[in-house]
């Protein structure tokens, strides 16, 4: 068992840090450090510390309370101190490390230097290092099984503005200098420990607790729109869990070049891509997912933190599956299976590559699948008993750690509920059930019956490490069964857990006219389930549930040549009652003939929402028909959303309308929101090269980086103007151009 394999031991508990860095060099990505770790020993005859600290430190000198010299050595990325006499069980230690920190970019530590000309980007530092990057600047304890609390004290130029974890305790100027004193007073684990120095503006909020943003001057009207939806995120999140934000404060920092976010105790790092507000007709996934699931980390991963990262899933999953607590506790039904059906296919997407269970060292699939087992484990137990199971776990380890095991002992102390299979099948084991399913209506019996086999295999063989992870054989699916008749739904509740087993449904007084196989989707499945092209089509129609429409969605769109078919989903995408199933039925009719697809796609291209409008110009272009060019030509001319005008612009290309040229020519000018426009606009040209663009590809060399490439790709496939374009930007004055030309031409 995983619980606690992967812990590591240790014979200290680390009490506190208090961590002092200055002398911030841009030119050598360096800077000077001073941290003072008091801890308690955890054995008798304690006579040396082991903290992680990576070798390329520098260590100055170790000293003890009385400022005497220390011994220490530095095995590996360790280093060991040596104390000058043997202390005893529950005796405290303390000592300083003074060291000079030289960073390798992105080691631990970000640097970016101001660049004249390049916009959007100030002087900045930032540590980013997630799970396991801080031993790379600081020496602390990094697993996250023994947290601490700690001071960090930044001496920065002064015109920066430091943000960090908890208290701001002072914030002095003294000459160019400023010294910025911030105190976590909570204990945390020390992978949670946050800095970041940039020219931002501050925005206060007001929340349950003191909400900040810390933005670049440039983005300050652009954070309130973004982030003013935190208080109301606390909230849901404090009511769901029965547990107040547990922080003295909620800072969120905007920085550059960086993976997505980072939940740093009370002070979350986040990429600085905010939204303008035409963006917001996309629904950004900064807001739709970001901004919820780091901030859903400050209960799960940062309260109460996996005890190793085996259990990291702990973590993940439940910062994954918040967000769609919240769209669903604001927005409804449709909103909440939305957010996880697109989990769902995240999830499928990763297994397909590599299979492993939630709770292993190194599993892929901690965020989507973990998501999908928590929403799952709410169905299974109803939502009153699954909140207070969370509440149970959060209390109970509250400031502390936790491993799956803890998680499974919550919800059998709070709803009675041992559910060994559950844990068993969907946490320590891996994949999930595959469905084939063959039905046969009994007349005279008044009877559907079923043959439900499970077809997913255990491939037995293990991974490169030597773990073999195993896939049940059968799993356990508790599911309900609808069959429409015309006299009315049967319903049936059955537990499939055989390889194969045969379902029998009596009072079916009439012939099916749909089959709904896991009516609330309360299982991770595929399914394969041969069924009439009329019962899709009522499955579409009538079903509720998001998952059961995209199912039906997806088995009618293999049906081209079927005018039921079609019918169907040229309903759907002009009548669903929610976006997403427009959206996807729009994009299903992609396959089908311009008499069946055009007018409902037309109409599809008219939609409220610009992701029903996308899919539909995207799936007209394929479709063709004399509207087509029109749809196409209009969307790109006129739509308000930067994603359809972009979906268009590819359409135009791929098509060779008349005026495509021209348009990607305005494309590649227009600014939006992520570029996604100009984007667009570069890969048309790569993909239907036209040498007389090129010089409109080099007239942005110096904004985007895709610019760059795209001409590096036009290169290689031996267009001349690109490859002589090329070799001048290698020589171009702004350095950042240069480095992307290094970059695109693989020199870097
Ligand atoms: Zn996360």
């Amino acid at each position: 068992m995983v619980n606690g394999w992967d812990t590591p031991s240790h014979d200290y508990d680390l009490i506190h840090q208090r961590i002092e860095v200055s002398n911030f060099d841009w030119d050598s990505t360096s800077f000077d450090g001073r941290v003072t770790t008091t801890l308690v020993a955890k054995r008798d005859g304690f006579d040396a510390v082991r903290l992680d600290m990576e070798r390329k430190l520098g260590v100055r000198a170790v000293t003890g309370r009385a400022n005497e010299a220390l011994k220490f050595d530095r095995p590996g990325d360790t280093l060991v101190v040596r104390l000058p006499k043997a202390v005893g069980w529950g005796d405290t230690v303390r000592f300083t490390v003074a060291y000079h920190a030289r960073i390798t970019q992105g080691r631990g530590l970000y640097f970016f230097k101001e660049v004249a000309g390049l916009p959007h980007r100030p002087q900045q530092v930032y540590s980013g290092g997630g799970t396991d990057g801080n031993p790379r600047w600081i020496p602390t304890w990094g697993a996250p099984d023994d947290k601490a609390t700690w001071d960090l004290i930044a001496t920065v130029p002064a015109r920066l503005t430091v943000v960090s974890n908890g208290r701001l305790v002072s914030d002095r100027r003294t000459g160019g200098s400023r010294v910025v004193h911030w105190a976590q007073e909570r204990p945390a684990s020390t992978y949670l420990i946050s800095l970041a120095a940039a020219p931002f503006v501050r925005i206060a909020d007001r929340g349950p607790v003191p909400l900040e943003y810390y933005v670049y001057p440039e983005d300050s009207a652009l954070a309130r729109p973004l982030f003013g939806v935190t208080a109301d995120m606390i909230r849901v999140y404090a009511r769901l869990t029965g547990v107040p934000f547990p922080w003295n404060k909620y800072a969120q920092v905007t920085v550059a070049d960086f993976v997505g976010g980072m939940e740093n105790v009370s002070a979350t790092t986040l990429v600085d891509w905010l939204p303008d507000a035409r963006a917001y007709r996309d629904r950004p996934w900064y807001r739709q997912s970001l901004i919820p699931h780091e901030l859903a980390h400050q209960w799960f991963g940062n309260l109460v933190t996996a005890e190793n990262w085996a259990n990291y899933w702990l973590n993940e999953g439940m910062a994954e599956f918040m967000p769609g607590q919240y769209w669903g506790a604001t927005q409804g039904r449709h909103a909440e299976e939305d957010y996880y059906l697109d989990e769902y296919q995240q999830y499928l997407q990763k297994d397909a590559r590599r299979r492993t269970p939630l709770a292993t060292w190194n599993s892929n699939n901690v965020y989507p699948k973990g998501a999908l087992v928590l929403w799952m484990l709410q169905k299974q137990l109803g939502r009153a008993p699954f909140w207070a199971a969370m509440n149970r776990y959060l209390t109970s380890h509250a400031y502390g750690n936790a491993t799956s095991d803890d998680l499974r002992q919550a919800v059998l102390d709070a709803t009675g509920q041992s559910l060994p299979w559950f844990w068993s099948q969907w946490i320590y084991q891996s994949g999930y059930p595959e469905f084939s399913v063959a039905s046969s209506y009994d007349t005279a019996a008044s009877a559907l019956v079923l043959t439900v086999r499970q077809t997913q295999r255990d491939t037995a063989t293990a991974d490169s490490t030597g773990i073999r992870f195993s896939v049940p054989q059968a799993f356990r699916a508790p599911i309900a069964i609808r069959v429409g008749t015309a006299a009315g739904d049967v319903v049936a509740r059955v537990t499939i857990d055989r390889r194969e087993q045969v379902v029998r449904i009596d009072g079916v007084r009439s012939a099916p006219t749909m089959v709904s196989f896991d009516d609330e989707n309360a299982v991770v499945k595929t399914l394969d389930f041969p069924q009439p092209t009329a019962w899709l089509a009522t499955l579409l129609q009538r079903h509720p549930d998001l998952w059961q429409r995209a199912w039906a969605i997806d088995q009618l769109a293999a049906r081209p040549g079927d005018t039921l078919a079609a019918r169907a989903l040229a309903d759907a995408a002009v009548k669903a009652d929610y976006d997403a199933t427009r959206a996807r039925a729009a994009g299903a009719l992609r396959r089908f003939s311009p008499d069946l697809a055009q007018a409902a796609l037309g109409r599809a291209a008219g939609d409220t929402s610009s992701r029903v409008r996308e899919a539909a110009v995207a799936a007209l272009s394929e479709v063709g028909g004399e509207q087509a060019g029109e749809v196409v030509r209009r969307a790109w001319a006129g739509d308000s959303s930067y994603e359809v005008r972009a979906a268009a612009l590819g359409a135009m290309a791929r098509r060779d309308l008349a005026g495509a040229r021209a348009a990607i020519r305005e494309g590649l000018r227009t600014t939006s929101y992520r570029d996604v426009i100009q984007s667009a606009a570069i890969a048309s040209v790569v993909d239907r090269p036209d040498s007389e663009l090129v010089a409109d590809v080099v007239a942005i060399a110096g904004q985007q980086p895709l610019a760059v490439y795209g001409l590096a790709a036009l290169a290689a496939r031996g267009d001349g103007g690109a490859r002589a374009a090329l070799a001048r930007l290698l020589e171009d004055r702004r350095g950042w151009v240069r480095e992307w030309a290094r970059e695109a031409i693989g020199q870097d």
